[in-house]
């Protein structure tokens, strides 16, 4: 007999392990062992099957540690696609004045949207970013989010979008969660700039891409393209500037109007389009071709009382990945929930729970560039998994607005377990 392999970690006996992996064919799609266990060592997923198999194969080593998933599912940990995660300042107050009928221009108007933002944040220091976003990305942790992209774009000037991305660098390496940075200086048009907005853009194309290539602080460059921050010439100088100096793009596209922004997104070979709210069928149509992942954020749709929803099933249908992500930012999306944002796929967007599941693993995974590393349970992946106190997988989306996570792995390692 061949002698016994030893491991980490072992976890067995889960009702339902959902692989998210091709390799395992059933009618959910979402690569379903019953009774599943999986190994985990170095960090890295070893191997995966039915518990049955493990007697005679593996064993655990000396430090070696195993859970029980009795009548639990067992699934890759989840990645949040889209967030804004680094803002200082908070807008419950246009909240409420959203509530009693103003509107965004009136808000604006009285200093508040977006710019108010921004001005917070130029004021905060590093040390503050970094507290507050250590505070969001351990609630993120509690909802079981392994991995997120997080946007810069509130600084809007050179030293402040560096001071942003340099927050993010510092979380990646104290935080367990993994940051995906990405520079968003084309968030919208500083107030000082607003009487010259091409000298803008030639401050984000000249100066800050190339510094925050020079320095590694992002590794995708995304634009705000819409009629009220950048038009579709100025998102395509930008992205391609962005691409020259080795940054992937990405786009926030058709949010309030169909601008093409679609259309651009399948032209610039853009890793996400993301909103879509007003995306033509055309523009889907290329986005399909081009494998565009739309990302989708019903946060923001729930949030504005938004009318119009993105076509979510046309794309499915035209066979896009489409992930959901929360959107946190303090104006449209105030969450760190993505559990949540799962439930609001499924009832605003008519997403399928096995669709939200795919949409917050392997399809995030995949608008980031990291599908070969993340998103599934396979062997080689980054051990990055979740068990949830949950009887199956329909159940996750069902039961909303609490907290499922009972144990969460990160790169091989218990980082998180619920103590009630
Ligand atoms: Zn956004």
């Amino acid at each position: 007999m061949a002698p016994k392999i030893d491991v980490d970690l072992i976890i067995k006996n889960a009702q339902e392990l959902l692989t998210l992996s091709p390799s395992f064919k059933d009618e959910s799609e979402l690569g379903m062992i019953q009774n599943g266990a999986v190994a985990v060592k170095k960090g890295r997923i070893f191997w995966v099957g039915k518990t049955e198999e493990i007697s005679g194969k593996l064993s655990l080593s000396r430090d070696g540690r195993e859970i029980d998933g009795t009548g639990k599912v067992v699934m890759p940990g989840l990645i949040d696609a889209h967030t804004h995660l680094i803002f200082d300042g908070s807008r419950e107050n246009e909240f409420e004045q959203r509530i009693q009928g103003l509107s965004y221009q009136d808000i604006a108007g009285r200093g508040g949207g977006i710019l108010s933002t921004v001005e917070a944040t130029r004021h905060a220091s590093f040390d503050e970013l970094l507290f507050l976003g250590e505070k969001r990305l351990d609630r993120m942790l509690s909802k079981g989010v392994t991995t997120v992209e997080a946007k810069s774009g509130y600084g809007l000037s050179l030293q402040d979008e560096m001071k942003i991305l340099k927050v993010m660098k510092a979380l990646q390496e104290s935080h367990p969660i993994d940051i995906v940075p990405t520079f968003l200086g084309a968030h919208t048009v500083p107030k000082e700039f607003r009487e010259e907005r091409a000298r803008y853009v030639d401050l984000l194309t000249e100066e800050m891409i190339p510094q925050v290539a020079q320095e590694r602080l992002a590794e995708f460059c995304d634009v705000f393209c819409e009629e009220k921050a950048f038009t579709l010439e100025e998102s395509r100088k930008i992205l391609e500037t962005g691409k020259r100096y080795g940054l992937k793009p990405k786009i926030h596209a058709d949010q309030l109007s169909s601008g093409g922004g679609a259309e651009l997104a399948a032209e610039v070979d853009a890793y996400s389009a993301d909103h879509l709210e007003y995306a033509s069928p055309e523009g889907i149509k290329k986005m399909a071709a081009k494998g565009v992942t739309a990302v989708l954020l019903p946060g923001a749709s729930f949030f504005l009382s938004m009318k119009k929803y993105p076509p979510a099933r046309d794309m499915i249908e035209q066979g896009m990945a489409v992930a959901l992500a929360t959107d946190l930012n303090p104006g449209s999306s105030m969450t760190e929930s993505l559990p949540l944002m799962m439930t609001m796929g499924c009832t605003m967007y008519k997403l399928l729970p096995k669709e939200v599941i795919q949409a917050t693993t392997i399809h995030a995974a995949r608008s980031m560039g990291r599908e070969k590393e993340i998103g599934s349970l396979e062997i080689g992946k980054q051990a990055d998994l979740l068990l949830l106190d949950i009887p199956n997988y329909r159940y996750l989306p069902y039961h909303f607005g609490v907290d499922h996570v009972e144990t969460m792995i990160k790169k091989g390692k218990i980082i998180y377990q619920r103590t009630f």
